[in-house]
């Protein structure tokens, strides 16, 4: 028979597993213990859209947008888009499901997003993104705050110190206007130099052109006018009370003039949380104010702020090997098989994560044991052996939980109450 050709995993996305996986998980879990400590509620939503919701929200001239969205007809006709960031599809459910009445409302979220780009270390085509937002509140607090979540955020996962915030403003709409001029002016005197990705972007949004990641355009991007000279009174003022709140948070941040966020519904605060140690794919945690966005969607005039991060450039990020706890189980011969099983069971219900292999002698079910990270093992003697019932090793030195000796009198309580009850009874 004609050997059957195994099919192959589709490219840009990821079998996420081992020490990975739990680099994954630890990102994920202490985005969610962070995102509680600042009262942002968890949300679900929708893994796919109608196209419009990101069309008209992201922006038609936009990467994402032209070139990186996962569309499809579905069975009965409609576009539908697989999502490729939370914030579009957040604003529509705020708009459809009447979360208005909730304003100002903190939320997080997180999950797959999907973009079809070249895959390369640290970029996929379906990865997996952090999400925190603050919808209806127009004020420079909730821009300090949802920073200061990111910058807790990084210093828990121990990360802090590679990671640098870089913030901008872009103003309000006046600021805008007057700073869109000045680009235009620049970049016309350049027309021929640009790239044609930009050439399309100065008719369209040529703020995108300082974005720009084309080697063409970089000297021409960084030569345009900055956006100071143009800020309103209020825009200016509105950025001092991000930045000094930030200060007063004790929130590290830098100013990078030429940083404007590829998506069209910006409005003053943009930053990027950036690292050197990721190469090209440096920028782990990217957001800001959208003030246009819910009104792209045909809502009430309504103020929002947040961020998204890579979990998987987050994880890459992190130093520490992570390894949760977990004892062996292991019977000295067949006959105290069970007796370790019941021993299995009874650790489990007391919440310790135990495991008992399936075969072989102890030598061999230690050996695998130690392979599979555990940090001790639990010895099941034969109803013969004068020893004890039990022998306690620890193979690894764990700050949480200690194996001790048997006669040891400081025995932890999961342990003493081990071999005060038998296993077996
Ligand atoms: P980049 O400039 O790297 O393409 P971006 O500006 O498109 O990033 P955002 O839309 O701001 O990224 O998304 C927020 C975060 O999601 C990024 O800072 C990054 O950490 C992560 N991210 C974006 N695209 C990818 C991808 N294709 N694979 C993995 N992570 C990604
Ligand atoms: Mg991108």
């Amino acid at each position: 028979m004609a050997r059957i050709q195994t099919p192959n995993r589709v490219r840009g996305t990821q079998d996420i597993f081992g020490s990975e996986q739990r680099r994954f998980a630890h990102v994920l879990d202490t985005f969610d213990r962070v995102r509680k400590l600042y009262c942002f509620g968890r949300v679900e939503i929708p893994m796919f859209e109608a196209t419009e919701v990101f069309a008209r929200s992201i922006g038609e001239t936009t990467d994402v947008v032209s070139k990186e969205m996962y569309t499809f007809p579905d069975r009965g006709g409609d576009s539908l888009t697989l999502r490729p960031e939370f914030t579009a599809g957040i604003a529509r459910a705020y708009l459809t499901e009447g979360w208005q009445q909730f304003a100002p409302l903190k939320i997080a979220t997180s999950g797959a997003v999907f973009r079809y780009e070249r895959p390369q270390k640290g970029r996929y085509r379906q990865f997996h993104q952090i999400d925190a937002e603050i919808l209806g509140a127009p004020e420079p607090a909730a821009d300090v705050e949802l920073l200061t979540l990111a910058d807790q955020l990084l210093h828990e996962l121990g990360i802090a110190d590679g990671v640098t915030l870089q913030l901008n403003t872009l103003g309000d709409a006046a600021t805008r206007d007057a700073w869109r001029d000045a680009l235009v002016a620049h970049f016309e005197q350049h027309r021929g130099e640009l790239s044609e990705d930009s050439l399309k972007r100065l008719d369209k949004n040529p703020m995108r052109i300082l974005d720009s990641k084309d080697p063409k355009d970089r000297p021409i991007a960084d030569a345009a006018p900055g956006i100071d000279d143009y800020l309103t009174t209020e825009a200016r003022a509105f950025f001092e009370a991000v930045t000094s709140g930030l200060d007063a948070a004790g929130v590290k941040w830098t100013r990078n003039d030429r940083l404007v966020r590829g998506l069209d519904y910006y409005r003053h605060t943009a930053f990027e949380f950036v690292t050197d140690r990721l190469g090209a794919q440096g920028t782990v945690l990217a957001g800001g104010r959208y003030d246009g966005l819910i009104e792209s969607l045909g809502g009430q005039p309504t103020a929002g702020v947040g961020w998204a991060a890579g979990v998987e450039r987050l994880a890459m990020l992190l130093e520490a090997e992570l390894a949760d706890f977990m004892v062996a189980v292991i019977p000295d011969d067949p006959s105290c098989m069970l007796k370790a099983q019941a021993l299995t069971n009874h650790l489990r219900k007391q919440n310790i994560a135990a495991n008992i292999g399936f075969r072989g002698n102890a030598k061999k079910r230690t050996d695998a044991a130690r392979k599979m990270g555990a940090q001790g093992a639990i010895f099941v003697r034969s109803e013969n052996d004068t020893r004890g019932e039990f022998y306690l090793s620890q193979f690894k030195p764990d700050p949480g939980l200690k194996f001790y000796s048997m006669i040891d009198d400081a025995m932890p309580s999961w342990a003493t109450g081990l071999f005060n009850q038998s296993p077996s009874a």
